[in-house]
């Protein structure tokens, strides 16, 4: 049986993952203090799960659960094997706002099932031995699996790889490049991959426009961390031709922390492909009533770890909704979960001047227009000394800008909210605070609760 990468039938993809689960539930039911705490309390043992299909009798762990204690959901592994006793890694999600980071424990036996996840995403976008990857995700204060985990997928695969390091992680570090030296670098090593932040790629293919540089080698632009419509990815291939890269793919991932990883796409537009579906289970729920709904119909996105020993996480809400489907890919056949709607936000509605506002609805609109350009909309007290003096929604957007964008923004946020914003163009990104992580938050609520 193929336990690495691609299934013949999906009943073969289902019995991979039933011996899995099994495996898991032993190790689970007999050593990990979050859902041993659970099971007692919901009065649930080994014994009720005899197949997937009762994975279903156990309660969402959301977020806030792991980030509460995420040291009770990691298997304590005395007495297993020893690489699956020993810590590989760590990394960290992003928390929520103001949150400290979230520990995720990789153990030895982890890191070799990360190694064969990572390789599956390259082999789904397409990358062959003679590439080049470009590693443009920034260091960051605590290692989110972003710039890390490039250079293993990398080794997974046995392809070149270089860092070009951008931007400052901390005033103790000094390695740091500038972007004049990231687009420099990525010519003169004739990188055909770049992998990183949309906004930043963005950056590196406009400077190097600016300078008359060319970039015919690059096929393949890999980005993840934010969320990426259609209008951006045109926009970004645009940025592409203007540099020489006229044929190369912009490849959306749909990534987490909580994955080591993400889901990818074998082609754009083809739905975001679950990797290794004998390691990760995704399936998407009811939103009320938590249980699994057929393929085709839009609900949260929940999280299984079907293979792990460090971190453990079964039935976790990732905070985003999306569609699954298990049929084929009719471009990759691929036999796998697949997300066929762009994952998004669970955001609850926001009070701003006394509206209630939907971010995503307003990100979908300034997305339009603004396309891969860099922006942020914050929503901040007028006076943070007087609370009762009301809210500005307050949209930032890098670089220039003239007054009839200025007017546009302005208008289109106005329509789809009902809150009149106020914009201001020509905003340096690394001002908005958001660069100590990876991803950059498009939306931030900076009032004090
Ligand atoms: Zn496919």
């Amino acid at each position: 049986m193929n336990t690495e990468h691609s299934f013949a039938s999906g009943q073969e993809m289902l019995a991979v993952r039933e011996k899995a689960f099994a495996e898991t539930m032993d190790v689970v039911c007999q050593r990990h203090p979050h859902y041993q705490a659970l099971m007692r309390q919901q009065g649930l043992s080994r014994a009720d799960f005899k197949s997937l299909r009762d994975l279903a009798l156990l309660p969402l762990t959301h977020k806030a659960d792991y980030m509460a204690a995420p040291e009770t959901f990691t298997l304590n592994t005395e007495g297993l094997p020893l690489e699956m006793q020993t810590v590989w890694d760590t990394m960290y999600t992003t928390g929520s706002t103001g949150g400290q980071p979230t520990p995720f424990v990789s153990t030895s036996f982890d890191f070799f099932n990360i190694l064969a996840l990572q390789r599956n995403m390259l082999r789904l976008r397409g990358v062959h031995s003679q590439d080049v990857i470009a590693n443009l995700f920034p260091l960051t204060p605590a290692p989110h699996g972003a710039w890390i985990r490039v250079l293993h997928a990398a080794a997974s695969m046995n392809v070149r790889v270089f860092c070009a390091m951008p931007g400052q992680a901390s005033p103790y570090f000094e390695l740091g490049h500038g972007l004049d030296e990231v687009v420099q670098l990525v010519q003169s090593q004739g990188a055909t991959v770049l992998w990183g932040v949309p906004s930043y790629i963005y950056r590196v293919l406009g400077r190097a426009g600016e300078l008359g540089l060319r970039l015919p080698s690059v096929r393949l632009v890999f980005v993840t961390g934010e969320a990426m419509g259609e209008q951006a990815r045109s926009d970004m291939q645009q940025a592409l031709r203007r540099v020489g890269a006229d044929s190369a793919q912009v490849s959306i991932s749909y990534g987490a922390t909580e994955f080591q990883g993400g889901l990818v796409e074998c082609t754009p537009g083809a739905g975001f492909h679950n990797p290794l579906p004998g390691q990760l289970l995704i399936e998407v729920v009811d939103p009320h009533t938590h249980q699994p709904l057929p393929d085709g119909e839009p609900g949260w996105v929940v999280l299984t770890h079907l293979q792990r020993r460090g971190t453990v996480l079964l039935r976790y809400a990732l905070g985003d909704t999306s569609v699954r489907t298990q049929a084929p890919c009719p471009h990759c056949g691929a036999i796998t979960d697949r997300l066929i709607q762009t994952p998004h936000r669970v955001d609850a509605l926001l009070k701003v001047k006394g509206m209630l506002v939907n971010p995503a609805v307003v990100l979908a609109a300034l997305d339009e227009v603004l396309g891969a350009r860099a922006y942020q909309v914050q929503v901040r007290p007028t006076d943070p000394a007087q609370p009762l003096a009301g809210d500005v929604l307050q949209v930032w957007v890098e670089g220039a800008g003239d007054a009839a964008l200025q007017q546009a923004l302005t208008e289109r946020v106005k329509q789809v909210c009902g809150v009149t914003p106020q914009v201001g163009l020509g905003a340096d990104p690394h001002s908005w605070g958001a660069d100590q992580h990876w991803k950059r938050k498009k939306f931030v609520d900076l009032r004090a609760h």
